[in-house]
């Protein structure tokens, strides 16, 4: 038997009501933002990812899928939404007209990651994108408007945590003096970290081996090197988030693993999936819109893991499909073929409907309608058809009904609209 590629998963009925119910929700709560639904490729040019998530990264590294594509060089599966928005924003010229634009996104991504729970090769996400505006009011809204959605689908023991990075006027010299630290602390640093303190410093902060982890207790923190601009955007940021009701912790070693983050970075983080603590994460990448070759425009946004989200949403409810609103049970060959007609009407009308074709007793059908969870069944033989009356019954309170034959499509469609 083929069995699927370890790292990738099939999301089945049963586990696929949390999702529909999570992408419902976002759909709704980004919208009430003023954010539209954008839908890009998969596959992009693989330069495009290694430009704007950075040569020192680890995806660009060694996570990413990509393969020679002929004439069109390399191309690569998209390990996250950011790029393609960003490209698709310039490519359309989105900004020409006004450069205030709020996109939503949803759909997976690939990273040849060393799979484990809650760490897949194929994952989804729900990504937001805003460009355009670089108050701090935005940041604090992004925030805002992340914990409102989790808090709407009851996501417990989740915490937003933030940090500012700087800018490219004042990171400089925290980098410097991170590099400082480092440089003292070489013999402690695993491998990857060795070669990031040359080349991306701040990426040490983000290292999850306890050693690394270690060496930069008492190491420079990023605020106490703002310049008064980020300063002041920070502390805007804060008592926004404060003013708002959103309770956020203060953590100056977030510093999220893409380059291109400047000033607000934020992580939702929770306590209740073990080790991949983080559920979503994002921040303000205010010079990536003009290093893709776009003009000068302020971005900011956040990805949320789809797969993380499900597996919280899912320990705290339990979201069930709804039943067929009707289930016809034929008896009879002419009733069957009578029920096939009514099931395509009725389908066709808005009216979930389900039967059977296999010439059941009405005993076996009434089994299939309570494991189907019909709420109402449509009981109909031969004779029935003859006599022009036809019987539904109620499943919650058992009651019956007798429905003449006539115009019976017309009757149902209204009592089930
Ligand atoms: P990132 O783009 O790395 O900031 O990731 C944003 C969010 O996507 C994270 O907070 C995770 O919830 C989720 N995520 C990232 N990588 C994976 C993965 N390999 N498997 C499942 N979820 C992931």
């Amino acid at each position: 038997m083929i069995q699927l590629i370890k790292g990738f998963k099939d999301v089945l009925p049963g586990e696929i009501e949390v999702w529909q119910t999570i992408e419902r929700a976002a759909k709704e709560t980004f919208e009430n933002f003023g954010f539209q639904e954008i839908r890009l490729p998969i596959v992009e040019k693989s330069e495009l990812f290694s430009r704007s998530i950075g040569d020192t990264t680890d995806i660009v590294e060694k996570e990413m899928y990509t393969f020679e594509d002929g004439k069109r060089g390399h191309i690569t599966l998209r390990p996250e939404a950011t790029a393609s928005v960003v490209r698709s924003y310039i490519q359309h010229k989105m900004y020409a007209a006004d450069p205030i634009r709020k996109f939503y996104t949803i759909g997976p991504m690939f990273r040849r990651e060393r799979p484990q729970k809650g760490r897949y090769r194929q994952f989804y996400q729900i990504d937001a994108e805003v460009f355009g505006i670089d108050s701090p009011y935005l940041d604090a809204q992004l925030i805002f408007m992340l914990t409102t959605l989790l808090a709407t689908l009851k996501a417990k023991d989740v915490k937003a945590h933030i940090n500012s990075l700087g800018c490219p006027c004042c990171r400089p010299k925290f980098q410097k003096a991170l590099k400082e630290l480092l440089d003292a602390k070489k013999e402690h640093l695993c491998e990857n970290c060795l070669r990031r303190s040359e080349k991306n410093p701040l990426r040490v902060l983000d290292c999850k081996v306890p050693a690394c982890r270690e060496a930069v207790v008492g190491a420079p923190s990023i605020l106490d090197h703002l310049c008064d601009e980020c300063s002041d955007h920070f502390e805007t940021v804060k008592r926004v988030l404060t003013e708002n009701g959103v309770e956020y912790e203060v953590d100056k070693n977030l510093v999220r693993g893409l380059d291109y983050y400047t000033r607000t970075a934020f992580e939702i983080l929770t306590t209740s999936l073990g080790a991949q603590n983080a559920v979503a994460g994002g921040g303000r990448y205010d010079g990536l819109v003009k290093a893709l070759g776009g003009p000068e425009v302020p971005a900011i946004g956040f990805a949320i893991g789809f797969d993380r989200l499900a597996e919280i949403v899912a320990m705290q409810q339990s979201i069930e499909a709804p039943g067929p609103t009707l289930y016809i049970a034929p008896l009879g060959e002419k009733a069957t073929e009578t029920a096939a007609h009514w099931v395509m009407q009725l389908a066709a009308r808005g009216i979930s409907c389900e039967t059977d074709f296999s010439g059941r007793s009405l005993k076996s059908h009434m089994k299939r309608a309570d494991k189907l969870k019909a709420a109402h069944v449509l009981m109909v033989g031969d004779d029935e058809l003859k006599t022009g009356r036809v019987t539904l019954r109620n499943m919650t309170t058992r009651e019956q009904d007798e429905l003449p034959l006539d115009g019976l499509v017309e009757t149902l469609a209204q009592q089930f609209k």
